[in-house]
C-alpha cells in the first residue's frame, strides 16, 4: 500500500516544509483521507482521486475540499464522492457548501452532472471505495470524529485521525492479521498536556500509552499530526521515550508500506 501525506506549507526557499499544518493522506494514488491541503499539493493525483474519505470537519482537515471539487468542476465527468458520517455531512452543508462560504455544488452541476455527492458512512461498518476496505471507528476528538483501518490486498494500515486517549480503535486493531503500520498523531509537547487535553490530542506521554495497547505487536508506528509551531520540540520529546519502531512520518513523500 502506498501512503502519501501532502505537504501544506513552503520553506523560505520554496520547497515543501516538513511542517504540517494540515492533514490529508493519500492512498494508492487514488483515495484521500481528509482534504486539508488536497486542492493545493495534490499534483499528478488530481486525476485519479475520485473518493475523500473525511475523519473529521475541523477546517485543517476539510480546507482543501472545496477548492479541489472547483478545481475539477468543468472535466468532471463523474461526482467527487465525499464519504463522511451523518453529522459531518450536515455540517459541511450547513457551514461550507452553503452559497456563503462556498458554492453549494451538491446543486450545481456541470455539463455531465453532478460534481459533489456525500455518501454516508457508519462507525463499525466497513465499507469500499476504489479497492480499498476502509473501517471507520469512532475516537475521542471533535464529536463525531473517525480513526481508520484501511485494507487493501496487500495488508492494512491504521489510522488514528485527529484523536486524544481512546479504546476502540486499538480494540479493532487486534482483530486485524495484517497490520503492517499504524499511523498515530501526537500534536502537542508534554508541557501543554492541558490544552492537548482540551482540545482531545495526544501528547508524547500520552502518544506512549496509546501504543501501548497494541500489546506489543512488532510493526512500524508513524507520528503524524505534529503541530508546526511545536514540531521540534515533539519530535525531542518522542525521541527521548526510546520506543522501538516509532519514527516520524515524511511530508510529501509516497512510502510503501
Ligand atoms: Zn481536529
Amino acid at each position: 500500500m502506498d501512503i502519501k501525506l501532502l505537504q501544506s506549507s513552503f520553506d523560505d526557499d520554496g520547497s515543501a516544509s516538513d511542517r504540517q499544518h494540515t492533514a490529508c493522506f493519500v492512498v494508492n494514488g487514488k483515495v484521500a483521507f481528509d482534504a486539508g491541503s488536497l486542492a493545493m499539493a495534490v499534483g499528478a493525483d488530481r486525476e485519479n482521486i475520485r473518493d475523500v474519505v473525511l475523519s473529521h470537519t475541523h477546517l485543517d482537515h476539510i480546507a482543501g475540499l472545496p477548492l479541489f471539487v472547483d478545481d475539477l468542476f468543468s472535466t468532471l465527468r463523474a461526482p467527487v464522492l465525499v464519504h463522511a458520517a451523518k453529522p459531518m455531512i450536515a455540517a459541511l452543508r450547513a457551514h461550507i457548501f452553503n452559497d456563503i462560504i462556498y458554492p453549494n455544488f451538491e446543486e450545481i452541476e456541470n455539463e455531465f452532472g453532478a460534481v459533489l455527492e456525500f455518501q454516508e458512512y457508519e462507525f463499525g461498518r466497513e465499507f469500499t471505495v476504489s479497492g480499498l476496505s476502509i473501517l471507520p471507528v469512532e475516537v475521542n476528538h471533535n464529536e463525531p470524529s473517525a480513526g481508520f483501518i484501511i485494507r487493501d490486498e496487500t495488508g492494512s494500515i491504521l489510522l488514528t485521525g485527529d484523536t486524544a486517549d481512546t479504546v476502540e480503535i486499538w480494540d479493532a486493531a487486534a482483530d486485524v492479521t495484517q497490520l503492517r503500520a499504524v499511523f498515530v498523531e501526537c500534536a502537542f509537547p508534554d508541557g501543554m498536556a492541558e490544552l492537548a487535553a482540551t482540545a482531545r490530542h495526544l501528547t508524547p506521554f500520552g502518544l506512549k500509552e496509546e501504543i501501548a495497547k497494541l500489546k506489543g505487536r512488532d510493526l512500524p508506528i508513524y507520528i503524524v499530526n505534529i503541530k508546526p509551531m511545536f514540531r521540534e520540540q515533539v519530535i525531542a520529546e518522542i525521541k527521548a521515550l526510546d520506543l522501538p519502531d516509532v519514527f516520524i512520518f515524511p511530508i510529501g513523500r509516497t512510502i510503501s508500506i
